[in-house]
């Protein structure tokens, strides 16, 4: 099982490299990944996360799927099952706003355990990425599909969702905060140095 890093480690500062090569490592890493996504029970982990700095993460929205709220999404341009695209393995992607809505809602990250904020995102985007073939695809998504991609590619460029905190939320978790970054500094240095 890989460790899910906290807040306060430096990787999740960093910008992450681009995945030049789709061989078996890549994809015996993103099998790992997901399996830490499933043993935490996130609806998305990105590399960074795990202490790989590399532009790949997972989302696997059947996680938090009820037909109550419905996933709306199409998969190169087709309407397709859930099942068809979860988990889904974005390697290097990148995703644009469709439309100038903005949705509020309550986000949280297994890097922030027990930390929760509200977080402004667009409400409707499109991710173009690779699969772990190196095939491209484009997802056209809304709602909270649309916020976990947003959300997850914010780790590949070393940003967390606090970092996008108006100053009145941030401020309302600063005492959780300053207290998770204490621990993981006591974490770190209780390791035995590599
Ligand atoms: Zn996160």
């Amino acid at each position: 099982m890989l460790r899910v890093v906290k807040y306060g480690e430096a990787v999740l500062k960093r910008e992450a490299d681009k995945v030049e090569a789709f061989d078996a490592e890549l994809k015996t890493f993103s099998k790992e990944l997901f399996d830490s996504l499933i043993e935490e029970k996130g609806l998305g982990l990105a590399a960074p996360q795990v202490g790989v700095s590399k532009r790949v993460f997972v989302i696997d929205m059947r996680q938090r799927c009820d037909t109550e709220t419905p996933v709306n999404f199409t998969l190169d341009s087709q309407k397709v099952p859930l099942d068809l695209c979860m988990p889904l393995f974005a390697v290097n992607p990148v995703w644009e706003p469709i439309g100038d809505l903005v949705e509020e809602a309550e986000e949280g990250c297994l890097s922030f355990p027990g930390i929760y904020a509200k977080v402004d995102r667009a409400y409707k985007v499109r991710l173009n990425y690779f699969d772990l073939d190196g095939k491209p695809h484009e997802i056209v998504c809304d709602g909270l599909f649309a916020r976990c991609i947003q959300h997850e590619s914010d780790h590949l460029d070393g940003v967390c969702f606090v970092d996008r905190l108006t100053s009145a939320r941030l401020f309302k978790i600063g005492t959780k905060l300053r207290k998770l970054r204490k621990q993981t500094k006591e974490f770190l240095k209780s390791q035995p140095k590599k």
